[in-house]
């Protein structure tokens, strides 16, 4: 079977990740037909928009996408294409995985999280104004049905993974209401699986502190939307950093399947950039389309070639570039090398 899936390589670094990952996931055993569209910076000349609809559209039609980082730029001109698309698709799960490898330079060696974010409201719903001239407000939105669908969403996935405690995120000590739904919301659904999945709260400051101090202890965790981004990026430092933190962001109806990290401007066009976030987005990807064995074949091959610590970019302390990184994985793919992980 070929899986059709929509393919946008992005701003800055993302062209030269996309290939990289394209040409490794075709070795994967898999086929794939890509339907590359174009979104950000470089279409806004000729679209006037950075998310043209016939993106959306194609995403609506394959209903899977791989997408690579998107510029936004700060405090002017258009929204973050980024949350854009999570809001028209109505993508409420953003699942960011956090797992130690071997060979990574990072202080833990045992840490193996999945971050669930919701990703549709709280401060990102763009509710913001001025109040006269020196003051802004920006509105925050928690509802019962949001918190309760991430709720469900993280338990769900902790059954079918098999992960024993989902821990929900909140301040709702200081935001009695907003964060008070949230935690009320993620308690109602805890309850429902009681005896399968264990569920405790932690005050998002204390989170913080926890996770740099012992993240062994925890599991999984459910987030209302501006602390799981947070938290995602402080997890993805604890294991080696942005470049090999990958993420999802599922919905009812498509799947958008991207890096952490973001169009790192400095770096374009470089053949420096660390393509391992993207490709493990890749193997997200892979999973949700029930490919199981080629998810762990590329999760393997690439878990292979950072454990060896040759062919790996700069951020992981080598000198490869982002294309050699990609030869060096589908190498270990072609000669069926990948030792199990
Ligand atoms: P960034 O993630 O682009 O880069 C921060 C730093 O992390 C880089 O300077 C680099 O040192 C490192 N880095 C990131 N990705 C790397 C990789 N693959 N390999 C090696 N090193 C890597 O964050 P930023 O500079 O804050 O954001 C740049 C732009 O990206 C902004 O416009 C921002 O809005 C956008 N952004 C987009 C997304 C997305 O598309 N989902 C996510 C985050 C940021």
């Amino acid at each position: 079977m070929t899986h059709r899936v929509t393919l946008i390589p992005g701003d800055g670094i993302g062209p030269e990740l996309a290939e990289a990952t394209r040409r490794v996931l075709d070795e994967s055993g898999v086929s794939f037909t890509w339907e590359v569209v174009d979104a950000g910076e470089a279409v806004m000349a000729q679209y006037g928009t950075p998310l043209p609809d016939h993106v959306l559209e194609s995403i609506r039609r394959n209903r899977v996408a791989l997408k690579g980082p998107i510029t936004t730029p700060v405090g002017v001109g258009f929204r973050s294409v980024n949350v854009t698309l999570r809001q028209a698709l109505g993508l409420y799960a953003n699942v960011r995985p956090a797992r130690s490898m071997k060979g990574l330079d990072s202080r833990y060696q045992d840490v193996d999280l999945v971050i669930v974010r919701e990703n549709t409201e709280d401060l990102y719903a763009g509710i913001e104004h001025m109040v006269g001239r020196d003051a802004a407000e920006s509105i925050k939105i928690i509802t019962r049905e949001a918190s309760e669908r991430i709720a469900r969403y993280a338990f769900d996935y902790a059954v079918a993974n098999g992960r024993r405690t989902v821990t929900a995120v909140h301040k709702a000590n200081i935001m009695k209401l907003s964060d008070g739904l949230f935690l009320e919301s993620c308690r109602t659904v805890a309850a429902e699986y009681e005896g399968r999945v264990e569920f405790q709260d932690r005050i998002v400051d204390n989170m913080c502190m926890q996770l740099v101090q012992k993240p062994e202890q925890y599991d999984m965790l459910v987030a209302p939307n501006l602390y799981g981004d947070i938290i995602s990026d402080l997890a993805a430092g604890l294991v080696g950093g942005l470049g090999v933190a990958p993420g999802a962001n599922i919905g009812l109806e498509a799947a958008v399947f991207e890096p952490v990290h973001g169009s790192a401007p400095k770096y374009a066009g470089l053949n420096k950039a660390n393509p391992t976030a993207l490709l493990l987005s890749g193997v997200l990807m892979l999973r949700h389309l029930g490919e199981q064995a080629a998810a762990d074949r590329v999760e393997t091959a690439v878990r292979d070639v950072i454990a060896e610590g040759r062919d790996v970019t700069y951020d992981l302390g080598g000198k490869a570039g982002t294309s050699d990184m990609a030869d060096a994985i589908i190498g270990r793919l072609r000669s069926g090398s990948a030792s199990p992980s």
